[in-house]
């Protein structure tokens, strides 16, 4: 019992370590509220270990303790929100923020962001504007819709569209397109939420026409449609197409609804994404399409509705208008997104997201390349270019598999754990594990990146003790 109080005794005080000369030197222009947390914890931290195990303690020892509160600042100074490597290959990743921006996107973030703007301010008549004004001409000008406005998210999209159009009464939709995106957004929980009553149709395989028509009653408020995008029924299937949708919302004076989740605007077939576009999904003669702002349209996280105008006023003028709009820096960067889409050629170099998709093998080998020469500077490692079959993400083409290649990564240490260290520093590295090695796949890793996956390797080996 004297030797627990004893080493509880031997717990420094926070005010000596602070002013302890090796930290001093260390603290820098540290705010110190974050030097305060530091000190606390690993002196708590000692404590703890002191009152769980303290027969097995010995007497504290400096080096380590300050090399502790050195780590924990050194955290502590990093932002949460920070910019990682997404060696995954996956061009979409949810978990790693989907879409990176255009380089003229993101100067309008800066542009917008730094000062005021004519956010709501019609400068002409000096008087207030409208804040969706910004987008819905550029948005209906790519799109073909009559009218479009832009919300949060696509989730943010359906619920409003379904409030407007069809609170209190029926939506019809196929019971194969019952959609679950990751996350929580379900087709049944997001009807219900929009106090819409789904009435599911057909079978999960196959859902026809008719099984539409015949569910179509005097509550019937719009026919539905859902893309699946993040799955795909095969087999012995059937669905109705978008235009017999259309056709017979016609016939029947009831509006569709078409949820199409990616947001593609350009043909991507010839690189392998077999996916709607927008405006062929429109052409088909629905009413309403929502998508997503930071899936195929490469844009910021953003929900798009476009179509006839009276659908899209009724949600303009609905309540939840106002809690799901758009803030000033999307709005920004989903302008430019648009723009940039004026020139589809423009926009297949320009924008990330369809540049990466874009990316020939031969040219995804070269990149390899070059990082193969970065990485023979490491001798504890050998690394070897192998091709990789990869997915779009972000719930776009599930069965899309784009051919690509990774640099794959041989080590004296398991792949697990020097996946681990490769995400351990200021800009983390996240790379995939194929058949127990490390490999970065060149899709989504740009030249610049190769120089902080290069100083990654060398931390990593220095922590890990296999630099020889
Ligand atoms: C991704 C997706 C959503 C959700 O979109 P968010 O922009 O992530 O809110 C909804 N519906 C479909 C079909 C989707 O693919």
């Amino acid at each position: 019992m004297d030797r627990k109080r004893q080493l509880l005794a031997g717990l420094p005080k926070v005010d000596e370590v602070l002013h302890d000369s090796r930290l001093e030197g260390f603290v820098g222009d540290t705010p110190r509220e974050l030097v305060l947390d530091a000190v606390k914890e690993a002196i708590d931290e000692r404590r703890q270990r002191i009152l769980q195990s303290w027969e097995h303690m010995d007497d504290m020892e400096p080096a380590p303790f300050f090399d502790t509160i050195k780590e924990k600042i050194r955290q502590k100074r990093q932002h949460s929100l920070k910019r990682v490597v997404n060696a995954t290959g996956v061009v979409l990743h949810t978990n790693l923020g989907r879409a990176a921006l255009a380089e003229s996107a993101c100067q309008r973030l800066m542009e917008i962001g730094s000062g005021y703007s004519n956010l709501e301010y019609d400068v002409r008549k000096g008087a207030r504007g409208l804040r969706n004004s910004h987008v819905e001409q550029m948005i209906t000008k790519i799109t073909g819709a009559e009218a479009a406005m832009a919300v949060n998210n696509n989730a943010a999209a359906t619920l409003l569209c379904l409030s407007a159009m069809a609170e209190d009464r029926e939506v019809i939709v196929s019971r194969g397109e019952l959609v679950e995106i990751g996350g929580s957004f379900r087709v049944p929980e997001i009807m219900a939420q929009g106090g819409a009553v789904l009435v599911e149709v057909g079978t999960t395989n196959k859902t026809r026409l008719s099984d539409y028509e015949n569910a179509i009653t005097e509550e019937t408020a719009a026919l539905m449609k859902v893309h699946t995008s993040n799955y795909r029924i095969v087999g012995f299937t059937a669905e109705a197409s978008l235009a017999e949708l259309a056709a017979l919302g016609k016939k029947r004076r009831l509006p569709v609804i078409y949820d199409m989740g990616s947001g593609l605007m350009v043909d991507l077939k010839r690189y392998g994404i077999d996916e709607p576009t927008v405006k062929e999904s429109l052409r088909a003669g629905i009413d309403v399409i929502l998508f997503s702002g930071d899936k195929l349209l490469g844009g910021p996280q953003a929900g798009i509705i476009a179509g006839k105008k009276i659908w899209i006023d009724a949600m303009k003028n609905h309540p939840l208008a106002r809690i799901a709009r758009i803030d000033k820096l999307t709005l920004a960067a989903l302008e430019e997104t648009f723009r940039i889409y004026l020139d589809e050629e423009q926009a297949v170099k320009e924008i990330p997201a369809l540049a990466m998709l874009a990316m020939q093998p031969a040219e995804l080998k070269k990149r390899g390349e070059l990082l193969m020469r970065r990485l023979a500077g490491l001798s504890w490692c050998e690394a070897e270019l192998i091709p990789v079959k990869e997915k779009a993400g972000g719930g776009c083409a599930p069965l899309a598999a784009l051919d690509g290649f990774a640099v794959s990564i041989s080590a004296q240490v398991p792949a697990e754990k020097l996946e681990r260290e490769l995400r351990k520093g200021e800009c983390p590295v996240v790379a995939r594990i194929i058949k127990d090695r490390v490999c970065f796949d060149l899709r989504t890793i740009s030249d610049a990146d190769t120089e902080i996956i290069i100083a990654a390797m060398r931390q990593a080996g220095e922590a890990l003790h296999i630099m020889p």
